[in-house]
């Protein structure tokens, strides 16, 4: 009994360790959207990664400040910054392992974020343009539109405010919904039809994916 429980334990040691150091690191380039320092004293930082058409915001819990400083970064951690970031999940949570400042461009085509190449020269080589089939890239938006009408909606998770917006250069309305984990989330209460608005995002079919959203 002793012997099997001794071998049960050195078997649990073995793939606990093992576990621990089968750590999967996932690189990622992206710009900083957001740093701040929170009420309990830890940096929430956010950067904004590309993928092909789409935009993800990747929120990270700092304690320690290490990985912030520009000596060890390379450039400044401040809105706007591009990085070449490494990381890995604990449980759910994003952990950051190293930020290296560079310059970051989009892929002309899917807008994927990219390391910017020497001499300003274009990116053929984009992973998300050449594994996507063309039938599933979607239109790039960027453009004012008109709101024409707004509605808090229950859906199913949570609710959400339905827009149906209106291009001047086409006749059929475009709609999205924007969640409350949304950026744009507290603009929502204050949007009254007849807005212009200026919208950056993805369109397959009738619904956008919205990146950005200003009121003119
Ligand atoms: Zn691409």
């Amino acid at each position: 009994m002793n012997r099997l429980y001794d071998s049960l334990q050195i078997w649990f040691a073995s793939t606990h360790s093992l576990s621990n150091s089968l750590k999967m690191t996932i690189t990622a380039y992206g710009i900083v959207e957001d740093l701040t320092l929170t009420e309990k004293n830890y940096q929430k930082l956010t950067i904004a990664v590309n993928s092909p058409f789409k935009t993800e915001l990747l929120k990270f819990n700092l304690w320690d400040n290490s990985l912030l400083r520009e000596d060890n970064a390379g450039s400044a951690v401040e809105k706007g910054a591009g990085f070449k970031l490494e990381y890995h999940y604990k449980d759910q949570y994003l952990c950051l392992d190293k930020l290296t400042g560079m310059e970051i461009v989009n892929c002309p085509v899917c807008y994927s974020t990219l390391p910017a190449l020497p001499d300003n020269v274009q990116h053929t080589d984009c992973l998300g343009c050449r594994t996507l089939p063309v039938e599933e890239h979607k239109t790039r938006i960027n453009k004012p539109m008109t709101l024409i009408s707004v509605k808090i909606k229950d859906y199913t998770y949570s609710t959400g405010y339905r827009l149906e917006l209106q291009a001047r250069d086409d006749p059929a309305p475009s709609y999205t919904v924007v969640f409350p984990n949304s950026p744009f989330y507290q603009l929502m209460k204050d949007l009254a039809v007849g807005v212009e608005c200026h919208i950056i995002g993805w369109r397959s079919g009738k619904l956008i994916n919205v990146i950005d959203f200003n009121t003119c």
